[in-house]
């Protein structure tokens, strides 16, 4: 049997879309998840895909991937609850008006059909909002959702049909540098060798790193997440509300479900992902105070899992000081949404030596000054 090109770690979005894009142009994949697909923050995430962002390289991403979720289902047979219900992000007070404003022409330059709406424009695209104290709301329209599980299990079988291997349950323990290539030891006490190795480790991304005795700067930040009980719909996008007491939702076009999350401040750093009552108390109150139609409808169940923080709020996507040894994480939260996009660009770049789209702002040796503001 053909030896592999490529050894990626991590069987999240990011390990199996790297792995996709790179089987299909014919390289030999191996890919380590140490427990079973999606165990990690993948399966956490609620689905949002969005392009509204200040970083003119993420806006441009994520393009490419609203694109690639359009056709995805297709390409990979198998349907993944693909639906573009646009994203509202509220503005309640003037500083964020201004920064979304800002946001948009940036994002205007890229073609985004982006808008801000005035509060009863806002109502016409969810009649049961509670408008008090909005100033207005910017709305992309073709922004939209999918579900992680099927849009990660789907590349992970298109991996398989284009001659790689996925071995879940298989932790890799050690990395050794071998002539010009890697030899990776797993738990199973099974080796493997090969020129390229992909760090797809999502919040783990340092400890595997570590491995190499690199330092990288990706360390988990815990986020807890809500389902309803299925619900005839009521509105069609994300609605972000990002004030300090804010919460962001959607409901599920293929079943119903009202599905969301809010950001804690302070953050809550470390890897722990246990579920707090706190947040089974307060998120439906901020969802509540958005939509008060939601008064009797019943929670389904509440999680918790790690964003991948980097120091600017953007991924990482870079060769480190071991060559042939890259790192593709530090999402920030957006794992989900930009994996389709920098894993094309990421395979372009293995195998034509440069991506359409140029990765160097996301170099693990940057300053990390450039923050993104719609975070
Ligand atoms: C509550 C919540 C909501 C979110 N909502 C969204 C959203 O709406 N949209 C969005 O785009 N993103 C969202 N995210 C973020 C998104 O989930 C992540 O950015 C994304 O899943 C990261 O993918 P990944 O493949 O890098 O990491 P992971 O999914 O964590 O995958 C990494 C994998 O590596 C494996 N691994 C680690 N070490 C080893 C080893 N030594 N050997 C083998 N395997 C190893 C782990 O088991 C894990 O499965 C959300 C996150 C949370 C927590």
């Amino acid at each position: 049997m053909k030896n592999p090109d490529i050894l990626i770690i991590g069987g999240g979005i990011v390990g199996a879309s790297v792995g996709y894009y790179l089987s299909k142009e014919k390289l030999k994949v191996f890919l380590f998840e140490k427990d079973y697909p999606t165990s990690g923050s993948t399966g956490k995430a609620i689905g949002g895909i969005r392009q509204q962002f200040s970083h003119e390289l993420t806006i441009r991403i994520m393009k490419k991937s609203v694109k690639t979720f359009s056709y995805l289902a297709e390409e990979l047979g198998m349907d993944i609850d693909w639906f573009p219900g646009g994203y509202l992000f509220l503005a309640h007070d003037e500083k964020t008006k201004e920064n979304y404003l800002k946001a948009i022409s940036v994002q205007k330059r890229y073609n985004l059909p982006v808008r801000f709406l005035n509060p009863n424009e806002v109502k016409e695209i969810v009649p049961s909002l509670n408008p008090e104290g909005l100033l207005g709301a910017t709305f992309c329209p073709t922004d939209g959702h999918a579900n992680p599980f099927k849009v990660t299990y789907g590349y992970l079988e298109g991996i398989k049909r284009n001659g790689g291997k996925v071995f879940p349950y298989t932790e890799v323990k050690e990395i050794k540098l071998e002539g010009k290539g890697f030899k990776i030891k797993t738990d199973k006490g099974e080796t493997s060798s090969a020129p390229i190795v992909v760090n797809c480790a999502g919040p783990w991304a340092r400890e595997v790193s570590a491995l190499l005795k690199l330092d990288v700067p990706i360390y988990p930040e815990r986020h807890e997440g809500l389902v309803t009980e299925e619900l005839p719909h009521l509105f069609s996008p994300m609605i972000v509300d990002y004030r300090a007491d804010g919460s962001y939702f959607f409901q599920f076009r293929s079943t119903g479900h009202i599905i969301g999350c809010y950001t804690p401040i302070p953050p809550v750093l470390g890897p722990d992902t246990s579920s707090t009552f706190e947040f089974l108390t307060e998120m439906p109150r901020r969802m509540l105070r958005l939509i008060p139609a939601l008064q009797d409808v019943r929670i389904l169940r509440q999680w918790a899992g790690s964003y991948e923080m980097t120091p600017d709020g953007n991924p990482i996507v870079s060769e480190t000081e071991v060559p042939n040894f890259y790192i593709i994480g530090g999402m920030c939260g957006h794992g989900f949404m930009l994996a389709p996009g920098i894993a094309q660009l990421f395979a372009e770049k293995i195998v034509k030596g440069k991506s359409s789209l140029p990765l160097d702002e996301f170099r693990l040796n940057r300053d990390f000054q450039k923050r993104e503001v719609m975070r």
